[in-house]
């Protein structure tokens, strides 16, 4: 029997439709998210495309900066502090790739943690550590919801993370230990990553490399979200799970788009929201 899909595009819209409501009840209050972009890049416009036309449904503003290329990391942390101390502005993100002699570290810490609505200034993930923040990783909390959607008993349930990077496989890895899940980390120095997958109820796979977890490294029945976004050579977009063998064996299984990526961006909406002041 095929795996029962988790209908990423379905689910966040149910989020939206809840979204817009925490919206109208803010009334005439300002939401305004602020995207920086450096240059052109084609897959981050389709990306921020998404952004805005998801935003627009919500009822968020959303407005660009738009930086030449040859942005220095000086000119672009000025802009960051401008963004910062504008009352009007409730969240922004930075679109990467961001160009080369850009930190993304120094980038994320230079925007205010309040206004910091992809989630990834450190005190946004150290807060993870305690209980879900106001303003978790957008990733990690779309993983974690789609989880949850699947109505499984998390408690005690073997979990494995495939994928350890800072802001989606160790982010996911805290927050379903809040549910009393059982996780196990595996990451590029994992002796036997099949070992692990083979015995887990549930696996989250954020790596980045097409076709890494098989449908032979998979329990039967077991719910597997797939984070991956990898281009293929015919330019389709696919994930990190071999899909067709994984959907022979699965319980639950997230398609490639179309599961993790539209949750993402309803997550980066509920976070501009909080940031807001708004209630969700
Ligand atoms: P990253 O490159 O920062 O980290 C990759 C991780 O994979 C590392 O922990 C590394 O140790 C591990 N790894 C590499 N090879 C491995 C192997 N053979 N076996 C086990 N582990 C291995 O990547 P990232 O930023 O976490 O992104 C991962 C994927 O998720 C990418 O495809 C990215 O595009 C995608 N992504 C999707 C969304 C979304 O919203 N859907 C958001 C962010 C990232």
């Amino acid at each position: 029997m095929p795996a029962q899909l988790l209908d990423g595009k379905q689910i966040a819209k149910r989020m939206r439709e809840r979204l817009r409501e925490s919206r109208d009840a803010f009334g005439d209050r300002p939401v305004r998210l602020v995207s920086v972009e450096i240059g052109q890049n084609p897959a981050a416009a389709v990306y921020v495309r998404n952004q805005r036309r998801a935003a627009a449904e919500v009822g968020i503003d959303m407005d660009t900066v738009n930086l030449p290329v040859g942005t220095t990391e000086a000119d672009l942390l000025s802009v960051i502090a401008g963004l910062n101390s504008r009352a009007d502005v409730s969240g922004m993100l930075v679109q990467r790739p961001l160009p080369p002699g850009i930190d993304p570290r120094t980038v994320q810490m230079a925007i205010d943690p309040r206004k910091d609505v992809e989630g990834m200034h450190p005190s946004n993930m150290g807060a993870i550590l305690y209980e879900e923040p106001l303003l978790p990783p957008c990733t990690a909390a779309a993983a974690q919801q789609l989880i949850v959607a699947t109505g499984m008993d998390l408690r005690g349930a073997e979990t494995v993370v495939v994928g350890h990077s800072e802001i989606v496989g160790k982010p996911i890895a805290v927050l379903l230990l809040h549910h009393l899940s059982t996780v196990t980390v595996c990451h590029i120095g994992t002796r036997n990553v099949v070992e692990h997958t083979r015995r887990a109820d549930i696996i989250v796979v954020a790596v980045g490399k097409a076709g890494l977890v098989h449908g032979d490294m998979i329990k039967p029945g077991a719910c597997v979200i797939d984070v991956g976004i990898n281009q293929g050579a015919d330019g389709k977009i696919v994930g990190d799970v071999d899909f067709a063998s994984a959907n022979e064996v699965a319980g639950f299984l997230t398609p490639v788009p179309g599961g993790v990526g539209p949750v993402t961006v309803a997550m980066l909406l509920r976070n501009t929201l909080r940031a807001a002041g708004a209630e969700v």
